[in-house]
């Protein structure tokens, strides 16, 4: 009998199993498809590979006021593709031997819990039946498809895709339509934008990125307008046909041709078929309910990512999945989720921790913000021509940090030490003592946060 049973081998999965592994508890991890999940096979780190070639090719298109004069600048989709491939490949094999370094044993077949056994659980996978003292359920999550007329024809002839196709596509389509304006549709509309894809966004809400800070995403919207990608705001999409999208929009018709559709309208969790039932694990609409140690409503059964339907980024079914293994170990950790980063990678780079100005209204949180333009940073100014922002918020009665946006270049690359102010509940007297490098853009933060009376 293993000490752990990991179902899933994804960021939350492959983690617990290898951190659990090192700890020297004895750990089967069964994984139906490739380890590393949907964030390095299909998500995260592929996404990532196409945007960094489209960010380098428009650095190169912008040039001249820098001084480069580039010619005959292209951006080759295959190259780019191959180089998403081998960069996937070595991440993928870069887990797979982790986890065998810390003694992992891993079932690559397709698993369900099959019930309870003396002392334990016990999950069936291809032909055997495999014996755990604790259970990890990782089993992440998949697009959300709504009953839409036409989708699922479209899905099986190919002409719409998920995310999976989406990211290996070996062309890239004439006219190309986005169903969802959330960061995976606006980071797609990113890269084949700048591959010559037309691009149009059919979004059901007034506005883009979800729940984004209002005033970025209204920016980040006039920059992806600016580089021609078509938006249909309040557009709820009613049919698909081969080579159309139908919305409604504001009480009218309407359709957009296309030789390709991408449905990016949000993850649903993965918790059917799994044996749930078989366990007694409790379930609602976002997933399987966990307390703050990553526990179940069963004994000794924990679960981490996507799957408990918490947050649905990498980094928090990372953190999750340590929490569950020390509490596993009889070591003190809780999940904090007020402080979780979240970022779109596009060009410019949005990332936002904490409240935005939104949420703290809407749960009645006294707030103060203040923001600057990023040209008031001194590296922004040497190295940009256009504009970005900085936005700030803090608790007005304690004055505490509780949120800070960014638009603009490395803001993915900040966001982290901002999460500490937050996460450390510094006052914005003591985090005005802090020293950021010079010349950073990061500086940014620091002259907020003196834009506060005292
Ligand atoms: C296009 C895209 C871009 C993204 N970009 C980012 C980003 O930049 N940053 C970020 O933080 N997040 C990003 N995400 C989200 C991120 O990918 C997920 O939050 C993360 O992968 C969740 O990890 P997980 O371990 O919970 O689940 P998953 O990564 O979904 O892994 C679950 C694994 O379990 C396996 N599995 C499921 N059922 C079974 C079974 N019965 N038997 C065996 N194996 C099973 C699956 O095959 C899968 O490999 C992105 C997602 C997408 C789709």
């Amino acid at each position: 009998m293993f000490d752990l049973l990991v179902l899933g081998g994804g960021p939350a999965g492959y983690l617990a199993a290898e951190r659990a592994g090192h700890a020297g508890l004895s750990v089967c991890c069964f994984e139906m498809r490739e380890l590393g999940g949907v964030c390095l096979n299909e998500g995260c780190v592929p996404s990532k590979s196409l945007l960094n070639s489209a960010k380098i090719y428009e650095h190169a298109l912008q040039g001249e006021p820098f001084g480069v004069l580039a010619k005959g600048i292209a951006l080759d989709h295959t190259l780019v593709q191959k180089r998403r491939a081998k960069v996937v490949q070595t991440l993928v094999a870069g887990v797979r031997a982790k986890m065998r370094a810390n003694g992992v044993t891993i079932v690559r077949e397709q698993a369900v819990i099959d019930g309870f056994v003396p002392g334990g659980v016990s999950i069936r996978a291809g032909d055997s039946v495999y014996e755990g003292k604790r259970l990890l359920i990782a089993t992440g999550s998949s697009p959300a498809i709504p009953p839409i007329p036409g989708l699922a024809e479209g899905l099986e002839t190919g002409f719409v895709l998920t995310n999976r196709e989406v990211l290996t596509l070996p062309e890239v389509p004439e006219r190309l339509a986005i169903i969802g304006g959330g960061v995976i549709g606006l980071e797609m509309a990113a890269y084949y934008r700048a591959a010559g894809s037309h691009v149009s966004v059919v979004e059901m809400l007034d506005h883009i990125a979800g729940p984004t800070d209002r005033e970025l995403s209204d920016l980040l919207l006039s920059e992806y307008k600016a580089k021609g990608v078509e938006f249909y705001l309040g557009a709820k999409v009613t049919a698909i046909e081969d080579g159309a999208v139908r919305f409604e929009r504001a009480g009218s018709a309407a359709l957009i041709g296309a030789d390709k559709a991408l449905l990016s309208i949000g993850r649903r969790a993965n918790v059917h078929g799994i044996g749930l039932e078989t366990i007694g694990v409790e379930l609602i609409a976002a997933g399987i309910p966990t307390d703050a140690q990553c526990r179940t409503n069963v004994p000794n059964v924990y679960a981490a990512g996507d799957v408990n339907g918490q947050s649905m980024l990498a980094h928090t079914a990372y953190r999750e999945a340590e929490v569950a293994v020390n509490t596993m170990l009889g070591k003190k950790d809780r999940m904090r989720y007020h402080a979780i980063p979240s970022v779109i990678y596009t060009s410019p780079e949005v990332a936002g921790v904490g409240h935005t100005g939104e949420s703290a209204a809407a749960e009645g949180v006294a707030f103060e913000s203040r923001k600057l333009s990023l040209r008031y940073a001194g590296r922004f100014v040497a190295e940009n021509e256009g504009d970005g922002l900085c936005k700030v918020l803090i608790d007005a009665a304690h004055r505490n940090i509780i949120g800070v946006h960014i638009i603009g270049p490395y803001a993915s690359e900040m966001i982290w030490g901002a999460a500490q102010l937050i996460e450390t509940e510094l006052r914005v007297a003591d985090a005005r003592e802090l020293v950021f490098p010079h010349p950073t853009v990061s500086e940014i933060i620091r002259e907020v946060l003196f834009e506060f009376d005292d």
